[in-house]
């Protein structure tokens, strides 16, 4: 099936349901949901937009996203979503990389975008403000016909070689990744609302997808990134509403709702996951915010869940191992298997620890054009997730660790090596490695050492990392050594540059 034969039925059952609101305003019902989507597709379709050709969106959380998103598979096209947080030049890798037809930015980039995307040699850049809507004031296209298998969504994730990859998603991953909301997270009624403060292009942007399905309100905030007291004024303007925080975001909620003369009002669930939740602050957040959390894992390789940890057990303080329960993430969601596995993949048992595999339909496809990686992470129908964890007797699940090097800070994975290759193309940096620090504020910051040639300074090794990748990414703290530790094949070890930095050792801060 097309997946924007949901947004079709749902136009047809509820056409003046509010569909998008922007802010405390809204936006759109049903009816002008489904039209702008058919008229987007029939300006792609002129464009000539095939079936099954990528269409690229580099842009922030505007109202203007959702239907150009369906306009997209409207035309049975494969969307794009690409993190707005990317430095262009990054955003016109993933373009080539996708051979995407058209990349929709917003008009404050659309200048340099268009300058790193001719760089390459590929695509121009759209600008897709309210004026592009209006020029697509005109016919509409039919839905055009997708089968289950094919293409909807590349959600490019970063890799661990450093460059992102396009994991593959079909509208059986969609479909089947929504019905495990409503099983395992919540049910939507026809009204309930789903603020977007994460970015769309991210895990949480497909949260919107039960609610286009059952008719629910899709919130885009006002502000670019997240404000928790707009998030908060939202809820109680909105009421039933819902919407995924990262760790971050939830401690940022806390300080902001801590000082309010009463607990916020409107909410009905606060999904967080994406990285570690301490124990803490989880409590803390219940004691503050109230009982609305739930929390989630999983990967874009197997689309916004693997395992739940649902509202009912969040607060079964009764429980006698509540607070075990609470450190977990939770038990595997209706449409998924797992299963802890050692190196050769075979089943471990009951607290031991192992990677965590994961066998269901809503594993991805596979990634975009690279079936070596693909073999790689799916192996005899499990995917390898790349997280160490274990499970109890009960089915709960606790994530030890993630893939060794991931860096996640304030909710978005940051792989070393990215960074890594930025810095060593410096002329004076001989050596380099990166790692996370725990942090309380970001969950990790990146952390730099660097083996120089001569010596340098922050500002010159920062300068250089803007240039090449996203501001979010580039390190916090520069540790610089003669050099780097490394085992008898010549690797180097990170868990000593951890206890290093951990001990402040050889340090020379910014
Ligand atoms: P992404 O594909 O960008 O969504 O990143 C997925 C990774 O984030 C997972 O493989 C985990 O390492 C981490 N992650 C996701 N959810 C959680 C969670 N609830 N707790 C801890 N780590 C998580």
């Amino acid at each position: 099936m097309n997946i924007a034969l949901w947004l079709a039925r749902t136009a047809e059952r509820y056409p003046q349901q509010a569909a998008i609101a922007h802010g405390t305003d809204v936006w759109c019902d049903y009816a002008e949901f489904a039209h702008r989507a058919a008229r987007t597709a029939s300006w792609l379709h002129a464009q000539g937009v095939q079936p099954g050709d990528r269409v690229m969106l580099f842009l922030y959380n505007t109202p203007e996203y959702l239907p150009l998103m369906w306009g997209i598979w409207w035309a049975g096209a494969v969307a794009v979503p690409v993190n707005a947080k990317l430095h262009e030049r990054e955003a016109a890798w993933i373009a080539q990389h996708s051979e995407a037809h058209i990349a929709f930015c917003d008009s404050e980039r659309e200048h340099t975008f268009t300058q790193a995307l001719r760089d390459l040699g590929v695509v121009t850049a759209v600008k897709a403000d309210s004026s592009f809507m209006l020029q697509v004031e005109g016919p509409e296209l039919p839905l055009q016909a997708r089968e289950d298998d094919d293409p909807a969504w590349l959600f490019y994730t970063s890799g661990t070689t450093g460059r992102p990859k396009g994991v593959v998603l079909c509208a059986r991953q969609l479909r089947g990744c929504t019905l495990a909301y409503f099983g395992s997270v919540q049910s939507v009624e026809r009204g309930d609302t789903m603020l977007h403060p994460a970015p769309l292009s991210h895990g949480g942007g497909m949260y919107h997808l039960p609610y286009v399905l059952n008719a629910g309100l899709n919130v885009v905030p006002r502000s670019d990134g997240f404000d928790p007291h707009e998030a908060l004024l939202l809820a109680a303007h909105w009421q039933r509403a819902s919407f995924f925080a990262a760790p971050t975001m939830v401690r940022r909620l806390v300080d902001a709702a801590r000082n309010l003369p009463e607990r916020p009002q409107g909410l009905a669930t606060i999904v967080y996951g994406g990285g570690p939740m301490y124990l803490a602050d989880i409590e803390e957040a219940l004691q503050v915010i109230g009982p609305h959390f739930a929390q989630i894992y999983g990967q874009g390789e197997c689309p916004m869940t693997i395992s739940v940890l649902p509202k009912s057990d969040v607060l079964d303080t009764t429980h006698p191992r509540y607070r075990e329960r609470l450190a977990s993430v939770g038990h595997s969601q209706a449409m998924v298997e797992l299963k802890i596995g050692d190196e050769s993949g075979a089943g471990l048992l009951v607290g031991e620890v192992g990677e965590i595999c994961v066998r269901s339909e809503l594993v991805m496809a596979g990634y975009w054009r690279d079936p070596e990686a693909t073999a790689k992470a799916i192996r005899g129908g499990w995917l390898q997730t790349g997280d160490v964890g274990r499970l109890d007797a009960d089915g709960y699940l606790t994530l030890l660790d993630r893939s060794k090097d991931l860096v996640i800070s304030g909710g978005t994975n940051i792989y070393p090596r990215e960074v890594e290759e930025a810095l060593l193309t410096h002329p004076q940096v001989a050596e380099v490695s990166v790692i996370g620090r725990p942090d309380p504020e970001w969950g990790e910051v990146v952390v730099a050492f660097v083996v120089c040639r001569q010596p340098l300074a922050v500002a010159d090794l920062d300068a250089h990392c803007l240039d090449q990748v996203a501001r979010f990414k580039r390190p916090k703290h520069y540790h610089f050594v003669n050099a780097l530790p490394k085992n008898n094949y010549g690797k180097v070890l990170k868990t000593e540059l951890r206890a290093i930095d951990a001990q402040g050792l050889e340090t020379r801060r910014t």
